[in-house]
């Protein structure tokens, strides 16, 4: 009979690793307060700490560098490995998927050593990125800011149909999925063994709850206000501005709109979108990239957006731990602002951690 594993969390991170987890041969239950469903009637008023709906979402490639945090490099690798996941189930399942391949367009007003690093003369790819060439002074915006950019091939995803899809994959291969809130991730052990099928033994919980569930002083959230607008877009565009300030396009593809954005506040717990903030947002994406306008003189809002991205000082925590009097927990939350862009990454350290536990558990006996 196959190990039962139970994993906490329905977001992308929690769906990603039960996914991996049944390819490997598991019998895994998800158990999750929040479960995808249509981003058009998900309500932010109770739905704000699920914040895989929220999410814009697409991958923009972090360099990692010797001047940066060495937990870059590990993302960085994460990131490569879902680049790859999303290509195959893109060919696989081109308009089901909720993925969409395309552009990605960088504009940097005083870009740090690791961008600078991207391209030199004797190196002009050096992290070999999918389709990477430097912009010409001619390609960048008007206004004579930006300094830097680049071009190179990514994907987005429409959240809460890539999420939908992920959840139908899953449960049409046999998972089970049960809506309950748990108050600790180690709750899922009694749980599982009072409902689950019994005499099964549940070999491990991974932790995929967005925030951790569990006392992390490095944890917190990031506030990130953004804006729907109903006009497409041909790239997936980002600018970092010199006052730290970004902003950014997502085209979240299959008539999803296009979110601009965006806010990154750390520790800001503000619901409420603000007004202001949408009219900085639309008229800095405008002027950067006139574009997505088509000749008009504004874009067309569908809906405000206010998401709480789970951030963790130091990084994501991928890790398991023993937990005495209960079993083995792979903790897998603190995704930040890149859930999306790491989630098949973080998904394999998951089924490498499972797996190296029971490995050893049973090599004990
Ligand atoms: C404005 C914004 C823009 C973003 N843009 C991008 C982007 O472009 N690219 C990118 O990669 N990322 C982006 N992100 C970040 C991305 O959305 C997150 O990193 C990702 O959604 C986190 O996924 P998760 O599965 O870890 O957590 P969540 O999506 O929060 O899922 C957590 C799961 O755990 C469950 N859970 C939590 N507590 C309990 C409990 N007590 N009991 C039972 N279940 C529980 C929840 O119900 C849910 O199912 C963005 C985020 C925001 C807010």
């Amino acid at each position: 009979m196959s190990q039962h594993v139970a994993v906490v969390g329905a977001g992308v991170i929690g769906l990603s690793s039960a996914l991996l987890l049944q390819r490997s041969g598991y019998a895994v239950t998800i158990i999750a307060r929040d479960f995808p469903g249509p981003f058009e009637t998900m309500d932010p008023t109770t739905k704000i700490n699920y914040t895989s709906p929220w999410g814009g979402a697409h991958n923009r490639w972090v360099p990692p560098h010797p001047s940066l945090p060495a937990s870059l490099e590990r993302e960085h690798a994460m990131s490569l490995r879902t680049f790859d996941h999303m290509k195959s189930l893109h060919a696989s399942h081109p308009h089901t998927a909720g993925i969409t391949f395309l552009q990605g367009i960088e504009y940097i007003e005083s870009p740090g050593p690791e961008y600078l690093a991207l391209s030199t003369p004797s190196n002009p790819n050096a992290l070999n990125l999918p389709g990477f060439r430097l912009l010409d002074a001619s390609e960048l915006p008007a206004d004579g800011k930006v300094t830097w950019g680049c071009e190179y091939d990514t994907w987005c995803v429409n959240p809460m149909v890539y999420c939908s899809f992920l959840l139908r994959r899953f449960v049409h291969r046999g998972g089970r999925v049960l809506q309950r809130e748990l108050r600790r991730p180690e709750e899922a052990f009694s749980l599982l063994a009072s409902e689950g099928e019994p005499g099964r033994k549940i070999a491990a919980v991974v932790n995929a709850s967005g925030t951790g569930l569990v006392p992390d002083p490095a944890m917190t959230i990031t506030r990130g206000q953004t804006c729907l607008v109903a006009e497409e877009c041909d790239a997936t565009v980002t600018r970092q501005n010199a006052d730290g300030s970004w902003t950014f396009c997502v085209p979240r593809g299959f008539e999803g709109g296009t979110i601009i954005g965006g806010t990154k506040e750390l520790n800001n717990w503000d619901a409420k979108p603000s007004m202001e903030v949408r009219a900085r947002l639309l008229k800095r994406f405008a002027e950067t990239y006139p574009k997505i306008l088509g000749g008009k003189s504004e874009m067309t809002v569908i809906r405000d957006i206010v998401g709480r991205r789970p951030t963790r000082d130091g990084g994501p925590r991928v890790e398991g731990e023993l937990v005495s009097g209960a079993g083995f927990v792979m903790h897998a939350y603190g995704l930040g602002g890149r859930g999306y862009e790491l989630s098949w990454g973080v998904a394999e350290a998951v089924v490498e951690g499972v797996e190296r536990h029971i490995k050893g558990a049973e090599s004990k006996l």
